[in-house]
């Protein structure tokens, strides 16, 4: 070895800033000055779906309110053993695409590959949180299936990175697959679903940037991020530096009960977003998968919702409000 050679971090920043998530109550709590005693927390629910929170994340909650809606979307309670009728497993239908080389095939000109099962973050109402996810990861033999697949199918125009969350995929992974991807000319845009500029921005490095930048395709990302809470100055300059990138920026928020169920904060969420060259795009009804009934919000009281943020927005800054009913042919929309 030679030991005046200086040494480059093998792990780069975000990796050792996800590695420090909180993954147990006690530490996010302590954190949070919060004390456990009065909360409905549930280890069986850690048990069932595992808790992982970024420290970032975590700072942009409210220190001492337990009602934070940060806090509700990543706190394991006991609610969520609850069990309904029509809370299942896997309540879009797409576990048995996934599992078929993660290639999901639902509407025209678009596919969505599955690339990892991991997130930055473990949202509880997520509806993927029943998933067998160490299946699913993206490997040669799958790479090899999407590009077959691409091949035989032209009429494809777009390709969705989706997960999980594909900008956990290191920037080798990452670089490989939508290089690949891009060498088909029928393929015109890429899309990549993250929450990850809003968790973990620290993800956006010069590196990832220079990857998006070698593409021909339109690069569009679609955020995930429910309350306005959620941007804090790291993210804004996460999001600035996609912006420079001509990297086109859309948000889709689930509709959650006690998190931003009241029409001020989808308002507010929307002007936010809109401040920083992001825009709505969904609303999504909440997918009613197996422990996350209570964030349910009734479809006749999200109309009501949506009818206060319509009368108090321009169209653009009004996120359609959807559905995903299993084998339709695109998202239902349910309030435009
Ligand atoms: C939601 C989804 C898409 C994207 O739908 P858009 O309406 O184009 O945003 C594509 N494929 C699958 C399987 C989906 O679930
Ligand atoms: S980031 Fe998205 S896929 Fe990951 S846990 Fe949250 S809702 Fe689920």
């Amino acid at each position: 070895m030679n030991a005046h050679l200086s040494v480059q971090p093998l792990v780069p920043a975000w990796q050792t800033e996800l590695a420090k998530a909180f993954t147990n109550i006690t530490d996010l709590l302590d954190f949070l000055n919060l004390q456990p005693e009065g909360l409905p927390l549930s280890d069986q629910a850690i048990q069932n779906f595992s808790m992982r929170v970024p420290v970032g994340f975590a700072n942009c909650m409210e220190k001492g309110n337990p009602n934070d809606p940060l806090l509700k979307q990543v706190l394991p309670v006991s609610d969520e053993l609850n069990t309904f009728p029509d809370f299942i497993n896997d309540p879009v239908g797409d576990l048995e695409a996934a599992k078929l080389g993660g290639i999901i095939h639902k509407y025209h000109g678009r596919i969505l590959l599955i690339t990892t099962g991991g997130c930055a973050i473990n949202c509880r109402y997520c509806f993927r949180r029943n998933f067998p996810y160490a299946d699913l990861q993206m490997n040669k033999t799958r790479l090899s299936l999407v590009l077959q697949y691409l091949h035989d199918n032209p009429d494809i125009s777009e390709v969705i990175l989706s997960g999980g969350d594909p900008l956990l995929l290191n920037d080798n992974r990452l670089g490989q697959l939508v290089e690949k991807i891009s060498q088909f000319h029928h393929i015109q845009r890429i899309r990549i679903h993250s929450r990850i500029p809003i968790v973990l921005p620290s993800r956006i490095t010069p590196q990832l940037l220079e990857i998006f930048s070698r593409i021909p395709q339109q690069i569009i990302m679609v955020l995930h991020c429910n309350h306005g809470n959620e941007i804090s100055p790291e993210v804004i300059t996460a999001c600035s530096l996609l912006k420079q990138h001509q990297i086109l920026l859309f948000n889709q928020a689930v509709l959650l009960k006690d998190v931003n169920d009241q029409a001020e904060q989808l308002i507010a969420l929307s002007e936010k977003l809109f401040a920083n060259n992001i825009i709505p795009y969904y609303l999504h009804l909440l997918d009613k998968a197996t422990g996350t009934g209570h964030f349910d919000v009734k479809t006749s009281r999200a109309i009501s919702i949506m009818n206060e943020v319509k009368a108090n927005l321009p169209g653009y800054l009004v996120p359609k409000l959807v559905r995903e009913i299993p084998g339709e042919s695109s998202k239902t929309g349910v309030f435009f």
